[in-house]
């Protein structure tokens, strides 16, 4: 007899990251957006660490959806600015808007890094990507994982692919920002690409097992 594929929602309303966590985790999995779960309230993002609020979104998910839920957390970390934005990326420069104002949230939180590190030399403009994955039970955590994409602050925008910080996130290896790779390279060395990867055969060891 044919077995029921396990249901997982992803807890995000980001169309691109529901996107790219089901290409790129697939397994025999039945991946669900909030969309497709009954209406539930917003878990707040307040926690100190990435880890600590993709923990926090995942199991209060899990529990309201009474399904396997995975979260994330993800964002710039500036080490001139004492890791900032770290865990405020998304509203660095004011309240978090929603998901058809990103464009001008994204240009205004980068002015304020650039501002903020005006006059601060190369060397020292020092950052990464950071992304944690977490999924969880309505019971408890069962897997989290983490992935990082190191780099330099940039002096201006460079580049039009991609969202967020790309534009300003330059990567020594390639010579290029994050905003200058076509998504497939993106994918291919992410912070978010980089935890899938580390998360997919531990997900795989707990669907093998039950
Ligand atoms: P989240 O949606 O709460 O994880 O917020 C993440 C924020 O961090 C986004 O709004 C972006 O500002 C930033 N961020 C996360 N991942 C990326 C990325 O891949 N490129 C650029 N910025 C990112």
């Amino acid at each position: 007899m044919c077995e029921k594929r396990r249901q997982i929602l992803v807890a995000t309303t980001n169309p691109g990251k529901i996107a790219e966590l089901r290409a790129l985790l697939g397994g025999d999995v039945q991946w669900l957006a909030l969309a497709d779960v009954r209406q539930m309230d917003e878990i707040a993002e307040d926690g100190t660490t990435f880890a600590a609020n993709a923990r926090k979104k995942a199991l209060g998910y899990a529990r309201a959806a009474g399904l396997w839920t995975i979260a994330d957390d993800s964002g710039l970390v500036v080490d001139a600015l004492g890791g900032a934005p770290g865990v405020k990326s998304a509203r660095f420069s004011g309240e978090k808007l929603a998901d058809d104002q990103r464009t001008l949230i994204d240009h205004r939180n980068i002015a304020k890094v650039l501002e903020l590190l005006e006059g601060v030399p190369e060397n020292e403009r020092t950052a990464r990507f950071v992304c944690c994955l977490c999924l969880a039970s309505p019971e408890n955590v069962l897997i989290e994982t983490e992935g990082t994409l190191e780099g330099l602050i940039t002096n201006e925008e460079i580049g039009k692919n991609g969202f967020g910080y790309d534009p300003i996130l330059f990567v020594p290896g390639l010579d290029k920002t994050v905003a200058q790779l076509t998504s497939k390279q993106k994918n291919a060395i992410s912070h978010r690409g980089n935890a899938i990867r580390r998360f997919r055969p531990l997900l795989d060891e707990l669907l093998r097992n039950g």
